[in-house]
């Protein structure tokens, strides 16, 4: 098998390290010099120009480096039976759900004001919610969304999840599509969105969602920003109605320097950092696809083209 690599944010040599230790049979050939293209069997990108995709006549399916089908889907080139396998790595959920917990017990422990307090040296003992007051929802409770609400439902939060159909996690009380949607948020006190990018997700987070929080709710995003309609965030910040929000993902990537986000006092930013993996945990899933090809079985953890995810 021959496996063409177009990396991301890790170098080349790091996944051709990976593949060869885990699976030395395969060819890896780095793009865009993969020799004769009818030869690739295997196509292992996030970014790549639109078009390039349809030049690989031979392949047997695409293996996604990044988490998140949206940029790769936009290319209206890619056959429509070729099938998509995700990035699905462990590691990916485990520094997401770290970044998650941090970043919700950062705001109910109200670490930003005790930092304030030793800075003026004062000691102030406010009393604490026992986190099974404070009500956490979590939007998608897929494979990142799913580890994060079960971790916080273990730290003893009200967990509530928002999905498409339901993912019954023993602890997670289940809030479905958009007719669940009001409901789910009407309860929510820490917002957590860990949804992909879709048709129906796109700007779901607007004025009228906002409204429907709780006053003082607490937003946090590492899904994707177009989940926010950003003015429409701001106005609920600055109108008292929310009381924060921690954002690691932004409609346009790199946040613009002189974006207002950098500078609000109710907003903390980070790079799209929130969840990341090495090249090799992320191999995993690639190569079992790979075998599975080979012994004639399903492909694992494929896109859903026509959901977008
Ligand atoms: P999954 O595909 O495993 O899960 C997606 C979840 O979202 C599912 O629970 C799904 O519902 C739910 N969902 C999708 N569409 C809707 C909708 N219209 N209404 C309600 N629920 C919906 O994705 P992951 O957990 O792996 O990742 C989520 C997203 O996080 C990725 O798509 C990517 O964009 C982003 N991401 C961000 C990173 C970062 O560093 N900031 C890193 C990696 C990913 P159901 O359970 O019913 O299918």
């Amino acid at each position: 098998m021959i496996l063409a690599l177009k990396s991301g944010r890790l170098s080349a040599q790091d996944w051709i390290e990976a593949f060869a230790a885990k699976m030395p049979e395969l060819e890896v050939r780095v793009w865009p010099d993969c020799g004769d293209r009818a030869e690739v069997d295997v196509l292992f990108t996030t970014r790549i120009p639109k078009g390039e995709v349809a030049s690989f006549p031979n392949l047997k399916f695409v293996a996604l480096v990044a988490a998140g089908a949206d940029r790769f889907l936009a290319d209206p080139d890619i056959p429509a039976h070729l099938p998509i396998v995700r990035a699905y790595n462990p590691e990916q959920a485990l520094t997401m759900k770290a970044w998650v917990v941090y970043q919700v017990i950062r705001h109910h422990r109200e670490m930003p004001q005790y930092e304030a307090d030793q800075k003026a040296h004062r000691w102030d003992r406010r009393p604490v919610l026992q986190p099974r007051f404070v009500r956490v929802g979590v939007m998608g409770l897929g494979q990142l969304g799913g580890a994060a609400a079960r971790s916080l439902a273990d730290l003893g939060y009200d967990v509530a999840g928002w999905s498409r159909g339901g993912r019954g996690i023993e602890g997670v009380d289940d809030f479905i599509g958009p007719d669940g949607l009001m409901a789910f948020l009407a309860r929510t006190e820490i917002l957590i969105g860990i949804l992909p990018f879709t048709r129906e997700t796109d700007r779901l987070l607007d004025g009228p969602a906002f409204a429907a929080l709780p006053k003082g709710a607490y937003v946090i995003n590492c899904g994707r920003g177009e989940l926010i309609v950003e003015k429409d965030l701001l106005a609920a910040l600055d109108s008292g109605h929310l009381s924060g929000a921690a954002l690691d993902v932004f409609r346009q990537e790199p946040l613009p320097a002189d974006h207002v986000f950098w500078d609000h006092p109710k907003i903390t930013v980070t790079p799209h950092n929130s969840s990341t993996s090495s090249a090799w945990g992320a191999v995993d899933i690639v190569i079992e696809n790979i075998r599975r090809y080979q012994n004639g079985e399903p492909l694992r953890a494929t896109i859903d083209r026509q959901a977008g995810y």
